[in-house]
């Protein structure tokens, strides 16, 4: 869950700086494109320069520079229609064929014009033909004006953050055109020596007041705040354009009105105006130089963070799996393990032999304090064996002791099938007492113990021998028939009295004890009565003279099923 919430926020991150990266890539194709749009814009507006001067004076110098800018132009022309191979992943705005068309073909006309009016000598018809053509050529920057505003709409339609520049890149355009084109609405009558139409008059008006217009919303885009590298140039086109340049022709129009007799000549006008225009065409070039630098700036510090992006969210994902892998490695791993081991301690399962568990040093303190765990157990249980063979046996000669004797009686053991049926032999050495005053109560406690291990070897293995007390046993078997239980005994005390006893100081001694046998039922209350009645068998042995086998008497449930009386075996 850890790595897939980190490999989604890592997406998230990634993607969003590459989204960035993308769209300032695409900034930077996209401004340079435009760019190279408002270049074109401009030669085409500078072409009317050297066309007004050679309408003036068709000088071969003249003519050169014509040619030199028209080829200019249709150079800018030719690349702007030749689709340039676009970088891969970028979206190119490639500019609709008949725009560039309707460009071409207005240019191509207006430079007829401009051809014609120069072979057009002196008088109102030079005038004539050179406003014609002057205005064919406003006709040509017009149409590519529309250029220009369609590339603008691309740009601007998608918010890109490119607005700001491609409206002011836009009213530079306009700037240049216009400031150009006021000066050719006095290149005509000054060249032909005429007043100047009224008509010109009023374009020229229109036209400085757009300029004024264009220039007070330009300050206010390009505020020495905004772009504080640009004042200088600001300041350069209030003295130069303004200042000189649009007097100048402001000078020209206000004698125009009412005679033809000009200071200077239209060379002289467009050799004078001309340098003032460039500090419009410097203005737009320092800004769209810093636009595109900008925007490149921003595309390499997108590309620089998604860099860092990238390597930060591998490291950080890197070091999770890491951190993950090892933290099940030397964690969980030794943790389910030391489970496992300390369940199979409470189920009492011995310990594999453990693979080395990795880990830390707290894994190793773990699993050493699960071997003390495990030490301490196997102490406890033989402890536990230990008291349990205490508590259920005698001290003395290791058979069961009465307590036990009695449980089993009553609930049955492992050791004596689950039956009903019960048989039980009491025995009691004869003459006890004496043995221990004749020859001590260590060799009394000698015979009791080689007495047990004859009875353990002589009784048939199902059969339970348990010390009762002092120097009497019983015997505790499965049985249905009194007769066989009545065998048994006999057997038993024959072998009794056969056996020699050897005395610590090498003397033998034989001994006989008395036998009562009984037949009962499992459970509290039929052993109580069933011991009652062994004992009693026993006594009645004891004193029919000892060493002999008295069965008692059959109870009512034993009688009705014709089961003998009392009887006496020596
Ligand atoms: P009887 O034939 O009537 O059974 O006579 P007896 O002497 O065997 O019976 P009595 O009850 O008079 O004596 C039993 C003796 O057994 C008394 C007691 O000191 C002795 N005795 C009981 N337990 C032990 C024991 O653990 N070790 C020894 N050495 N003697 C024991
Ligand atoms: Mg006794
Ligand atoms: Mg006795």
């Amino acid at each position: 869950m850890a790595i897939l919430c980190a490999a989604v926020l890592a997406a998230m991150i990634l993607s969003r700086a590459w989204n960035d990266f993308a769209e300032a890539r695409q900034n930077h194709h996209d401004i340079q494109n435009f760019r190279q749009i408002l270049d074109t814009a401009n030669f085409i507006s500078a072409e009317r320069g050297p066309a007004n001067d050679v309408m003036s004076d068709p000088s071969g110098t003249a003519l050169k520079r014509l040619a030199d800018f028209r080829a200019r132009s249709d150079t800018a022309l030719a690349s702007l229609a030749a689709k340039p191979e676009v970088p891969i992943l970028l979206h190119d705005h490639s500019i609709p064929p008949g725009l560039l068309d309707a460009v071409a073909e207005s240019l191509a006309a207006a430079r007829a014009k401009v051809d014609r009016a120069a072979t057009v000598q002196g008088g109102p018809a030079k005038l004539r033909a050179m406003q014609d053509a002057i205005e064919a050529m406003f006709a040509a920057s017009d149409r590519f004006r529309a250029v220009v505003t369609w590339h603008a709409n691309e740009l601007t339609g998608h918010d890109s953050g490119l607005s700001e520049p491609v409206l002011v890149g836009q009213m530079l355009a306009d700037l240049r055109e216009y400031g150009g084109r006021i000066a050719s609405e006095v290149i005509a009558p000054l060249a032909t020596r005429q007043r100047i139409p009224l008509e010109n008059i009023i374009d020229a008006r229109r036209d400085q007041g757009r300029i004024n217009q264009i220039w007070h919303m330009l300050r206010g885009q390009t505020a020495p705040n905004a772009m504080p590298d640009l004042a200088g140039n600001q300041a350069v086109i209030d003295t130069l354009f303004f200042g000189i340049g649009m007097d100048m022709v402001d000078a020209i129009i206000k004698q125009g009105k009412d005679s033809s007799d000009y200071p200077i000549t239209a060379v002289e006008l467009t050799k004078a105006f001309v340098p003032t225009m460039k500090s419009v065409e410097d203005y737009r070039t320092a800004f769209l130089d810093k636009t595109v630098s900008r925007v490149a700036a921003e595309r390499d510090a997108a590309l620089r963070l998604l860099a860092t992006v990238s390597l930060a969210t591998a490291i950080v994902l890197g070091v999770l799996v890491g951190v993950l892998l090892s933290v099940r490695r030397d964690v969980f791993r030794p943790l389910l393990q030391a489970r496992e081991e300390v369940i199979g301690l409470a189920k009492d399962r011995p310990l594999a032999a453990r693979p080395d568990p990795g880990g830390a040093g707290e894994m190793a303190r773990l699993f050493d304090a699960i071997d003390v765990l495990q030490d301490r157990m196997r102490e406890r249980a033989s402890l536990t064996s230990e008291l349990r063979l205490q508590a259920e046996t005698d001290g003395l000669t290791g058979v069961l002791n009465r307590r036990t004797l009695d449980y089993i009686a009553q609930n049955g053991d492992d050791g004596l099938p689950a039956e009903d049926a019960l048989g039980l032999v009491m025995i009691d050495i004869d003459h006890f007492k004496g043995i221990n005053d004749t020859h001590g109560h260590l060799a009394g406690d000698r015979v009791l113990v080689e007495t047990a291990r004859l009875l353990k070897r002589e009784v048939p293995i199902d059969c339970v021998v348990a010390r009762f007390g002092g120097e009497e046993f019983a015997l505790l078997f499965s049985c249905s028939d009194i007769d066989q239980a009545g065998h048994l005994a006999e057997t038993i005390r024959g072998k009794l009295q056969d056996h020699r006893f050897t005395l610590s100081d090498g003397r033998q001694i034989a001994i006989t004890a008395s036998f009562g046998v009984a037949c009962g039922k499992r459970g509290p209350r039929d052993w109580r009565h069933l011991v009652e009645r062994a004992d009693k068998a026993l006594y009645r042995a004891k004193s029919a003279g000892r060493n002999r086998v008295s069965i008692a008497p059959a109870t009512m449930a034993g009688r009705a099923s014709g089961r003998d009386g009392e009887r006496m075996r020596a």
